[in-house]
C-alpha cells in the first residue's frame, strides 16, 4: 500500500477514535441532579443505592436509572440513608486511574491502529488471523439429510458417491482410483447448493467446516491467506472431513494482470494460498472440499483445472417433478387441506427456484392464516403465487369504466388467440384485477416444461401477445398504452426468430446474434455483420410481427362474438379461471351452431 493509503488510514482512525470515545463519554456519564432534588428522592423511598467517591455520589432509583450528584457532608444525611435502607458503596476519592484510561483511551486506539497497520505493511504476518482462526470449529451434529433437498436426483447421485468415499475410503482406492478432493456445485441462486452442502455433512457424519468466500476477503492484506492455511491444518488434524466453501466467487474470480489494486491484492493472495493448499494434499489424506458458486463463469481457471475443483455439479433450476417433489417437502411443514393437488401448482410455477417454493410455501400459509382458514388449500397458493410474481392485489386503485372495459377486451384478446390456436400453452386464469404495474393479466400455463419450441409455437406466441392490441383495434377503434410491454416480448421472440434461431426462410440458419446470454448471465462477444444483412434483418423482423399482426386480426375479427362474451364474464366476475374460460367456449360454440342451423334453414325455407 501507498505512503497516501497509509496516511488516510491514520486519519481515518484518529476519526473513528475521537467519534467514539465522545459516543462513549456521553453514555456513561449519568445525568447531574442537584442535592436537593436527591434528598427529596430519598426522602420519598425513591433511591434504591447509591456509591459515594469522596463527596461524589453516583445513585440509582428504583426504575434503575442513575444519575450523579454532589453531597456536601456525607456524615449529615447517612442517617437518612441508614433509614431508608439504601445500599451503600464506597471508594477512596484520591484513586483516579479510571478517569486517566478513559481520557488516553482516543491516543490508545490511534497508536494501536497504526501498530497493526504498520505492521501488515512489511508483509503478510501469519499468525494475525489467529483470534478469528479460533472459529474455524467444525459444525457439530448437522440434521439436515438428502430427503430434506428434493428433485435433484443427478447431483445427489453424484455426491452421495462423496459420502461414500467418506464413509467408506477402500472401496474406491481398490481399483486404484483417487477421490475427488474438490468438488464444485454450480447453479442458479436458491436452487439448494447450500442446503445440499449440508446435506452431504449431516449424511457423513464427518466433521464439517463451514465457511463462506467473503469471510476470508478482509480489509488487511494477507489475513484471507492466512485463515485460509489455518482452515487446511485444522482441517487435516481432523480429517476425514468437509470443507465447504460457500460463494467462492468471492476469493475465486479470475486474476488480473498487472495493475491490481489493494483489494484486489488481497483476494489474489487469498485465492493463491487456495490453490496452494488444494495442491498440497496427500492422497491418503481424505479431507474434501465443497465449494458453491451461481457465477462459474468467472472463477479463475486454475482453479477448476484437474486436481482441484476438477468435479463439477451443475444444480439446475428444477422440472415439473422436481418442483413438486421440493413442494412436498415444505408442505411438511404447513397444514394442507386434503383436495390440495401439489402436483397442479407444481404445473403453474415453471422456472421457480427451490428458494422460491420455499417463499411460496410460506406466503401460502400465511394468506390462509390471514382468511382464519383452518388448512391451506389451492386458492392461497394460487394467491401467493400472484403475489410473489406480480406484487399485490391493488383492490384499492380506482379504476374509470371505460378503462376497465378497455382491459377486459385486451385480455380477452389475448386468451382467445391463445384458445384459438393450435400448439400453445392452456390457458390458466384470466384476470382484469389489477397487480403491481399490470391492470389485467392472461396466464397459460404448459402441460410440461418446454426445452425446445417449434416454430409454430414460436408464431403463435407472438400472435397471442398481439391479441391483446388487436381486441382494442377491433372494439374501439383506438390504440392504449397497456400493450406495450407485449410488444416489446413479441418483438424479442421475432428478433431471436430471425437471429438466432434461423427461423427466417429469407435470412436462412445462420446465427446474427447481437449480445447472447451464456449460461448465468455471461455474454458472449458480437459478431460483426454488414450494414446490408442488418437492414435485412430488420425488415425480416417487420415482416414476421406485421403479418402474425394481421392474421391476429382475422382470427379475432371472425370469432368476435367469443371476444364480446369473454369480456363480458369478465366485467362481471373480474377473474375467470381455465374451467370457467371453458365453458364461455363451449358457450360460444353452441351459439354458433345454433346461428348456423338458422341461417341453413332460412336459406331451405
Ligand atoms: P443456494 O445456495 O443454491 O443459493 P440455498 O441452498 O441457500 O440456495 O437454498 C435456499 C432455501 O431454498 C433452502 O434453505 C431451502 O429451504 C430451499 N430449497 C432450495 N432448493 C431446495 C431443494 N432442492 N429442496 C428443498 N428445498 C430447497
Ligand atoms: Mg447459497
Ligand atoms: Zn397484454
Amino acid at each position: 500500500m501507498s505512503q497516501i493509503q497509509t496516511g488516510l488510514l491514520v486519519l481515518l482512525l484518529t476519526f473513528i477514535g475521537v467519534v467514539g470515545y465522545n459516543v462513549y463519554i456521553n453514555e456513561t456519564t449519568p445525568i447531574e441532579r442537584s442535592y436537593s432534588e436527591f434528598i427529596e428522592l430519598v426522602e420519598q423511598n425513591k433511591i434504591k443505592s447509591i456509591h459515594l467517591k469522596g463527596g461524589e455520589v453516583t445513585a440509582e432509583d428504583v426504575l434503575s436509572h442513575s444519575f450523579s450528584t454532589y453531597i456536601p457532608d456525607v456524615t449529615l444525611v447517612m442517617p437518612l440513608f441508614k433509614e431508608k435502607n439504601i445500599e451503600i458503596t464506597a471508594e477512596s476519592a484520591t484513586e483516579n486511574w479510571g478517569g486517566f484510561m478513559r481520557s488516553m483511551l482516543p491516543v490508545l486506539l490511534i497508536l494501536g491502529g497504526y501498530l497493526i497497520f504498520s505492521r501488515n505493511q512489511q508483509g503478510p504476518k501469519a499468525d494475525f488471523g489467529k483470534g478469528k482462526g479460533k472459529s474455524f470449529h467444525p459444525k457439530k451434529k448437522i440434521d439436515i439429510s438428502f430427503d430434506d433437498v428434493a428433485g435433484i436426483s443427478e447431483a445427489r447421485l453424484e455426491l452421495s458417491e462423496v459420502v461414500d468415499s467418506l464413509t467408506n475410503p477402500e472401496k474406491f482406492s481398490v481399483l486404484g482410483g483417487y477421490i475427488p478432493k474438490g468438488i464444485l456445485l454450480q447453479g442458479p441462486p436458491g436452487t439448494g447448493k447450500t442446503l445440499l452442502a449440508k446435506a452431504i455433512a449431516g449424511e457423513a457424519s464427518v466433521p464439517f467446516y463451514s465457511i463462506g468466500g467473503s469471510d476470508f476477503v478482509e480489509m488487511f492484506v494477507g489475513v484471507g491467506a492466512s485463515r485460509v492455511r489455518e482452515l487446511f491444518t485444522e482441517a487435516k488434524k481432523n480429517a476425514p472431513c468437509i470443507i465447504f466453501i460457500d460463494e467462492i466467487d468471492a476469493i475465486g474470480g479470475k486474476r488480473s494482470g498487472g495493475n491490481a489494486s489493494g483489494s484486489n491484492d488481497e483476494r489474489e493472495q487469498t485465492l493463491n494460498a487456495l490453490l496452494v493448499e488444494m495442491d498440497g494434499f496427500d492422497s491418503d489424506e481424505t479431507v474434501i472440499i465443497i465449494a458453491a458458486t451461481n457465477r462459474p463463469d468467472i472463477l479463475d481457471p486454475a482453479l477448476l483445472r484437474p486436481g482441484r475443483f476438477d468435479r463439477q455439479v451443475t444444480i439446475a433450476l428444477p422440472d415439473v417433478k422436481g418442483r413438486r417433489k421440493i413442494l412436498e417437502v415444505h408442505a411438511r411443514k404447513i397444514v394442507l387441506s386434503h383436495c390440495t393437488d401439489l402436483s397442479v401448482i407444481a404445473r403453474a410455477i415453471p422456472g421457480f427456484s427451490g428458494a422460491e417454493i420455499a417463499n411460496l410455501v410460506n406466503e401460502a400459509a400465511l394468506m390462509a392464516a390471514r382468511k382464519n382458514k383452518t388448512a391451506v388449500d389451492s386458492s392461497d397458493f394460487e394467491d401467493a403465487k400472484d403475489k410473489i410474481s406480480l406484487g399485490l392485489e391493488r383492490k384499492n386503485l380506482v379504476i374509470k369504466e371505460k378503462d376497465r372495459r378497455i382491459t377486459a377486451y385486451h385480455e380477452a384478446g389475448h386468451a382467445i388467440t391463445a384458445k384459438l390456436l393450435p400448439e400453445t400453452d392452456p390457458v390458466h386464469k384470466i384476470t382484469i384485477i389489477p397487480r403491481g404495474q399490470a391492470l389485467g393479466l392472461t396466464q397459460q400455463v404448459p402441460l410440461d416444461d418446454r426445452y425446445t419450441y417449434s416454430r409454430d409455437y414460436l408464431i403463435n406466441r407472438i400472435k397471442i401477445l398481439m391479441g391483446g392490441r388487436v381486441a382494442e383495434e377491433i372494439v374501439f377503434d383506438h390504440q392504449t398504452t397497456g400493450a406495450s410491454n407485449d410488444i416489446l416480448s413479441a418483438t424479442d421472440i421475432a428478433s431471436r426468430f430471425v437471429c438466432e434461431f434461423g427461423m427466417s426462410e429469407a435470412i436462412g440458419p445462420i446465427a446474427y446474434s447481437q449480445e447472447q446470454e451464456g449460461f448465468l448471465g455471461s455474454t458472449s462477444a458480437s459478431k460483426a455483420y454488414s450494414e446490408k444483412t442488418a437492414e435485412h434483418i430488420d425488415q425480416e423482423i417487420k415482416n414476421l410481427i406485421e403479418r402474425c399482426y394481421s392474421e391476429t386480426f382475422d382470427l379475432l375479427t371472425v370469432n368476435n362474438k367469443f371476444l364480446h362474451k369473454l369480456a363480458e364474464a369478465l366485467l362481471v366476475n373480474e377473474t375467470v379461471d381455465g374451467e370457467e374460460f371453458e365453458i364461455v367456449h363451449q358457450c360460444y360454440l353452441n351459439d354458433k351452431k345454433t346461428e348456423e342451423n338458422i341461417r341453413n334453414k332460412q336459406k331451405e325455407g
